[in-house]
């Protein structure tokens, strides 16, 4: 089930009733037409857990929001990937985990489709300022890990940050685990 469409694509194709996560504010004139280039770039492999057909993940296991910020990174920093490198898997848990997944915090975002772990060969510094941004919370995104903890990876979460802990509102809320 490799399916070469963007991701925002996928979404709207997606079953609404797997997770209740419904893209209808899914916007596709967000996303440019011009990122139909690399055929792993739109791998959903690259955000799903290794056991994903066992459960039959589709992307509409994923915040739509979410989906489309990470679509929108992908334009902004070209190579910028979850788990899958060039074609290769060379991480397994960094985007949806399934229950089968024993790392990480138990009431983690990546459980229920709200986060992403990216990567990036040579632009991390570049992509996590983008993240922290005012921009990045633009795309959506509500909260970034701090960067003492997530030395190799930026993660981002949609999740609602609390907001007496959440100072500036013009940039997402930059949290420790
Ligand atoms: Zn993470």
């Amino acid at each position: 089930m490799k399916e070469n469409l963007p991701l925002w694509k996928l979404a709207l194709n997606a079953s609404p009733d797997s997770f209740g996560l419904i893209p209808v504010d899914f916007s596709p004139s967000f996303i440019s037409s011009s990122n139909t280039s690399a055929s792993d770039d739109n791998s959903l492999e690259d955000i799903m857990p290794p056991d994903w057909e066992k459960y039959n993940y589709t992307a509409g296991n994923f915040d739509s929001t979410l989906l489309s910020a990470y679509d929108k990174l992908k334009q902004l920093f070209p190579g910028v990937y979850v788990n899958v490198n060039n074609g290769k898997r060379v991480n397994s848990w960094c985007g949806l985990r399934s229950p089968a997944c024993d790392i990480g915090a138990a009431q983690s975002a990546h459980k229920t489709g709200k986060a992403l772990d990216l990567h990036h060969g040579s632009k991390l510094k570049e992509l996590r300022d983008f993240c922290e941004s005012t921009e990045g919370l633009e795309l959506g995104i509500k909260r970034v890990e701090h960067r003492d903890s997530t030395r190799t990876w930026v993660h981002i979460d949609v999740m609602p940050p609390n907001a007496s802990n959440w100072k500036d509102k013009t940039k997402p809320y930059i949290f420790v685990p």
